[in-house]
């Protein structure tokens, strides 16, 4: 499986696999030379053996551009609150965002959702069978049905994320560039490899090859230091470690500060929330800590640092509390419109679409979890409620 960020841009936008030239390499020989290592070495993660298309469909989306390691967290717990399509078209769509909230990249989970509606208002529930109608489900790009259709359906269909256009380009001595030849070159050679058809002791030919050819980039031909005596391939490989990597991109710092305030509802506990734009470029809609601006903070200290990475940008966050009286210029200082932000109870947010970020603050906190006795006091406002906020109540 992808855990790459190339891996859109390799397969979504590519033309569909329809040519298929004689491999650089011996077909065959790499096949079985390829199986043998995947049947001794694949990882084992919950989406492998599954023979429901659409668990495939929920861990192929979550895979594009995020970490296993992330997808393995919230995979399950989607699939626990969303067990079937239908389930998954019949919930209203912030529970759906709620639920992907910490895997980033929401539009794939606007899309999955508007796509389940789809298929069960549409086609009866079920999910097509084939690459060629997959592509024509909303938000189904290139990649996405060429690993359903040959995951879930054994279609003989390549699939190609940037895993494996990195070890297609490595094995064939191809530099690893981001051109439209280049595309075409290793959408060619992985569709000359991909099993024709099923072999009688394999259950899945196409699918197993494709998903041993990812877990072959993901594990072994890594992006910089691939464990070339470890591969399984290495007699066939033309590189062999000594290719030429495109330089890695760089990565930019932004400071950025949050406000924490809290205050005691009755028996509960509520934070204040903003809700971003539903125009906004980035996280239309979602939930986040409300921004503060960075003069309002000279003379504070925050009750957290961390950082955050997104793609290229790493932020260094900082949180600062609302603690009473003395902080309402902090408060004020929140430059959002009054009906942006929300007083939202403690005990529903994990029902709240949150930002990646708010969430990984708001446990960092112990917010998540907090129960109104067990509230951090500095952090709590002594105001009651709907009085000290002025202008954002
Ligand atoms: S030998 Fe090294 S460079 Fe070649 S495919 Fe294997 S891991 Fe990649």
């Amino acid at each position: 499986m992808r855990e790459h960020g190339k891996a859109d841009r390799a397969s979504d936008s590519a033309q569909a696999l329809t040519t298929v030239e004689e491999p650089e390499m011996d077909a065959a020989v790499f096949r079985r030379k390829l199986m043998t290592w995947y049947r001794g070495h694949a990882r084992d993660l919950p989406w492998r053996g599954v023979h429901d298309p659409y668990r495939t469909w929920v861990s192929e989306v979550m895979l594009q551009q995020t970490r296993v390691a992330a997808v393995i967290e919230h995979y399950e717990k989607f699939l626990q609150r969303f067990p079937t399509m239908l389930a998954l078209a019949l919930a209203p769509e912030p529970e759906v965002l709620a639920a992907w909230s910490g895997l980033g990249y929401y539009r794939r989970a606007r899309m999955l959702h508007r796509a389940a509606k789809f298929v069960t208002s549409e086609l009866e529930g079920v999910l097509p069978g084939t690459s060629t109608a997959l592509r024509t489900l909303p938000g189904i790009g290139e990649y996405t049905c060429a690993a359903i259709a040959s995951i879930a359906f054994g279609e003989s269909i390549a699939v190609v994320d940037g895993n494996v256009e990195r070890v297609l380009l490595r094995l064939t001595g191809r530099p690893e560039e981001n051109t439209a030849a280049s595309r075409t070159f290793v959408q060619a050679q992985a569709a000359a490899l991909v099993p024709r058809r099923r072999v009688a002791e394999q259950h899945n030919a196409a699918g197993d090859h494709n998903q041993a050819m990812m877990e072959l980039g993901a594990t072994i031909c890594l992006p910089r230091a691939p464990l070339c005596l470890h591969c399984p391939v290495y007699s066939m490989c033309k590189t062999r470690g000594e290719h030429l990597t495109q330089p890695r991109a760089l990565q930019r710092s932004r400071p950025a500060a949050y406000l924490l305030s809290l205050r005691k509802s009755g028996t509960a506990t509520e934070v204040l929330l903003e809700q971003r734009s539903p125009e906004a470029s980035l996280m239309p809609g979602m939930y986040e800590l409300p921004p503060l601006p960075q003069d309002a903070l000279e003379g504070r200290e925050p009750i957290l640092r961390l950082r955050h990475s997104i793609t290229n940008t790493n932020y260094y966050v900082q949180v600062y509390a609302a603690r009473g009286p003395q902080d309402r210029g902090l408060r004020r200082a929140v430059p959002a419109a009054k009906g942006d932000l929300h007083w939202t109870r403690t005990n529903k947010l994990s029902s709240v679409p949150l930002t990646g970020l708010a969430r990984k603050v708001l446990q960092r906190l112990d917010v998540m979890a907090v129960q109104p006795l067990q509230m951090p006091d500095e952090a709590i406002t002594e105001e009651s409620q709907g009085r000290f906020w002025g202008g954002h109540q």
